[in-house]
């Protein structure tokens, strides 16, 4: 039969009822109540709005986040997790682009939500989570059957997620219950899981995010998570330490950062068995450093989307033990497709690339996703011949394992060369001064454009533009070697920590 999102959390209540299903400080929901809730939450909706409509949710982590995933789907409605981040004036935009009948808030964001009741006409309700303002959440909840309501397809619009923003303006992916449950189970798939005795899964990510969708990955497998409200390092820690976690994905920004902090020395992190990672670029320096210090565990890389519902790329724990093994180039690599994935590479014409030949990466499966919300030209835009295309450059190899090489739009012609920012960008990072770098080019009347390196420096004593072109020199053929070295306390980043390009691209224009 068809599989709904709902679904996950229907199979691991059958499995595991009393097996809890999430925690988030103090609070714990079993399998079982989250079902329960779910199911609540469905018939709910039904009362406020109609099938296909947007619910909104606009608020840091909260189980709230995990109930609307499984509950608004299962009503028919489409999920819209909203990017707590986003100043109060883009969220109203990005409302007003998707219009959705309900939305759901707390406290801490009432005056932008008060802003967007006001200025999106769309909205007819808003429900708290507290119950500080319109309806509260609890009161919604309360006395609503417990059995599943009449059943959507599995091809109708399930959630709304924007992308990170991180080339433009975010765009809102629609995805159906059939992309979803297919990244959920391809992830499940791909990555055999441990005989660990008490599964537990640290999930450090923003629910806005499709990483959130990690949540469900784990819920599938009937593993417990951990959600943070917002991620820190030192939130992070002391989760591992409180649940004795086994297993997280982490952004490489988090897990440099983790391996920078000084508590890390100070907490036992032997539980962990499982440590996932993707979303960017992974520097190889940082991912050694992370192998080195956590020696127990499998690590595993994915390359994914928000447009594909998560990973469908990846590589696993025998990859890594075949780098620490001798073949180190293997750390660059994004991994093979995934079980239920095609992808492949090809050059402008859409004539597929031979091994080692950089191309667009293309994707196929039941992963991608229906279209762009409101945005039929970028639909258009995004598909060749049935493939979807990913706007990232990859390099295949003999073996079928793919190396994304930089995205399309980042990547800098120079002197009729092509540079990838993110090789020069992994030359950057084994620096011992260099604590973040993004490569961009800069307009140039001689070479069409310059290569500019921006340093956000490890320390206090920053490193003289010099030394760094002169480590550059040693690396990297001349033609990939920035020609400007600026320093810059902190690099712009997005909520997903991803670093905006497009903001420093300006900057040195
Ligand atoms: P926008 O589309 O709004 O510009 P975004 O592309 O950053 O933002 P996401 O959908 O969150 O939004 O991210 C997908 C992109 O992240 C991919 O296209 C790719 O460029 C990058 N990415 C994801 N995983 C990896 C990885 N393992 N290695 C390199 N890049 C990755
Ligand atoms: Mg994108």
């Amino acid at each position: 039969g068809e599989m709904l999102i709902s679904d996950v959390v229907a199979l691991a209540a059958r499995r595991a009822p009393d097996v809890p299903a999430m925690h988030f400080g103090d609070l714990t929901w079993t399998f079982e109540e989250l079902r329960a809730a779910t199911c609540r939450l469905a018939h709910a909706l039904a009362e406020l709005a109609r099938p296909g409509d947007r619910i909104a949710v606009l608020g840091e982590n909260g189980p709230e986040h995990v109930l609307a995933y499984y509950g608004v789907p299962l009503a028919g409605m489409v999920l819209l997790p909203v990017n707590y981040r986003l100043a109060p004036g883009e969220v109203v935009d990005l409302l007003a682009d998707a219009r959705p009948t309900v939305l759901i808030t707390e406290a801490q964001h009432l005056g932008t939500a008060r802003r967007a009741a006001a200025e999106v006409p769309s909205i007819s309700t808003v429900v708290t989570v507290d119950g500080s303002h319109g309806v509260a959440l609890p009161d919604l909840l309360e006395g609503r059957p417990e059995d599943e309501p009449e059943r959507p397809d599995e091809i109708s619009a399930a959630w709304l997620l924007y992308t990170s923003g991180t080339t433009g303006r975010a765009k809102g992916a629609v995805l159906t219950h059939r992309n979803v449950v297919a990244g959920v189970v391809n992830a499940v798939l791909s990555w055999p899981r441990a005989v660990e005795q008490r599964p537990v899964v640290l999930v450090p990510w923003p629910l806005c995010h499709v990483a959130g969708h990690n949540v469900l990955v784990a819920h599938l497998a009937a593993e417990t998570v951990v959600l943070l409200r917002r991620y820190s390092t030192e939130g992070f820690l002391d989760a591992v330490q409180r649940h004795r976690v086994t297993a997280t994905t982490v952004a490489p920004t988090m897990l440099e950062m983790l391996l920078r902090h000084p508590a890390l020395d100070t907490v036992d992190t032997t539980s962990i068995t499982r440590i996932g990672y993707g979303s960017a670029p992974m520097p190889v320096a940082t991912l050694r450093k992370a192998m080195t210090r956590f020696p127990n565990a499998g690590f595993r890389g994915g390359f994914g989307m928000t447009e594909l519902a998560g990973n469908v790329l990846a590589h696993g724990p025998e990859e890594h033990r075949a780098a620490a093994g001798g073949r180190p180039e293997l750390l660059a690599s994004a991994g093979r497709p995934m079980l239920l994935t095609a992808a492949r590479t090809v050059d402008d014409d859409g004539v597929e690339c031979g091994p080692d030949e950089v191309g667009e990466l293309e994707v196929r499966g039941d992963q991608v996703f229906s279209g762009y919300w409101n945005r039929p030209e970028a639909t258009a835009e995004a598909f060749r011949d049935g493939w979807f295309r990913t706007g990232d450059l990859a390099r295949r190899d003999a073996e079928g394992r793919f190396a994304i090489v930089d995205r399309r739009k980042d990547m800098i012609l120079t002197g009729g060369e092509n540079v990838y920012s993110r090789e020069v960008e992994d030359v950057l990072h084994q620096h011992p001064a260099v604590s973040a770098a993004a490569v961009v080019g800069a307009p140039d009347e001689l070479w069409g454009e310059r290569v500019v390196a921006v340093v956000q420096p490890d320390g206090h004593e920053p490193p003289a533009e010099q030394e760094i072109r002169e480590f550059c020199a040693e690396h990297l053929a001349g033609y990939k070697c920035p020609r400007q070295v600026l320093i810059v306390p902190e690099l712009p980043r997005n909520a997903a920590g991803k670093v905006l390009k497009r903001e420093l691209q300006q900057r040195v224009r």
